[in-house]
């Protein structure tokens, strides 16, 4: 239970539950192989089955940490920073992200888009989830979409979900990984059907690397 000051803290962005940060190669989308610093944000409640982070789902696990001390570990390593999460549109992402762009970096989040858009973004990479869709502000702002592909019906989704997004953003599909044999040449069949899409892949998993 926090106390009352460092709850007024985080409901204003001011503090946030950090799980991890760690300075790595972004292995997916459309940045994949560029150097990037991760900030993984504690608290999801999507609920998707198939997570690989289910630890991060209990935002009360990880310490509410002040975003000044998140930026200074930030503007130590990388000039672009992805906020990651858990969802880290549960928490309002306005403070933290002003600070970061003051500081010069590029700002980069990883979302399923199931909360209201806050914060300044560069990129906003939105991996829609049947579990809770994504909010409008999401849909269009998002400027990469990315669909997760753990069976046949994925495809389907992956349109409904492609016709939501604005026209502007670069459509991705990517194999969930612990399907990737099964998967993974259906969405190469899949591209070259439709070239609209691209396949994204969890090269840094391929990499060992977080
Ligand atoms: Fe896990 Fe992301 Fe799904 Fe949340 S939205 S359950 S963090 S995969």
């Amino acid at each position: 239970m926090l106390s009352k000051e460092i709850q007024l803290e985080v409901n204003k962005g001011a503090m946030l539950p950090l799980m991890e940060e760690f300075y790595t190669i972004q292995g997916e989308g459309f940045h994949t192989g560029t150097a990037a610093y991760f900030i993984r944000i504690g608290g999801c409640d999507v609920g998707c089955h198939w997570c690989d982070v289910k630890e991060s789902w209990n935002a009360e696990l990880h310490p509410p940490t002040g975003i000044d001390l998140i930026v200074e570990n930030a503007s130590k390593y990388s000039e672009t920073v992805v906020i990651t999460g858990g969802e880290p549109l549960m928490w309002d992402m306005n403070l933290l992200t002003q600070k970061l762009k003051v500081n010069n970096r590029r700002v980069h989040i990883e979302t399923s888009g199931a909360y209201p858009l806050t914060g300044t973004w560069d990129w906003i990479c939105l991996s829609p989830k049947k579990n809770k869709l994504p909010t409008d502000t999401v849909y269009d702002n998002a400027h990469e979409l990315k669909v997760i592909i753990y069976n046949k019906h994925d495809f389907i989704f992956a349109e409904e979900q492609a016709e939501k997004v604005n026209s502007n953003a670069i459509l991705f599909l990517q194999p969930e990984w612990s399907k990737k044999e099964e998967m993974t040449p259906l969405i190469v069949d899949y591209v070259m059907n439709n070239p609209k899409w691209r396949v994204s892949l969890q090269t840094h998993k391929y990499l060992n690397i977080p």
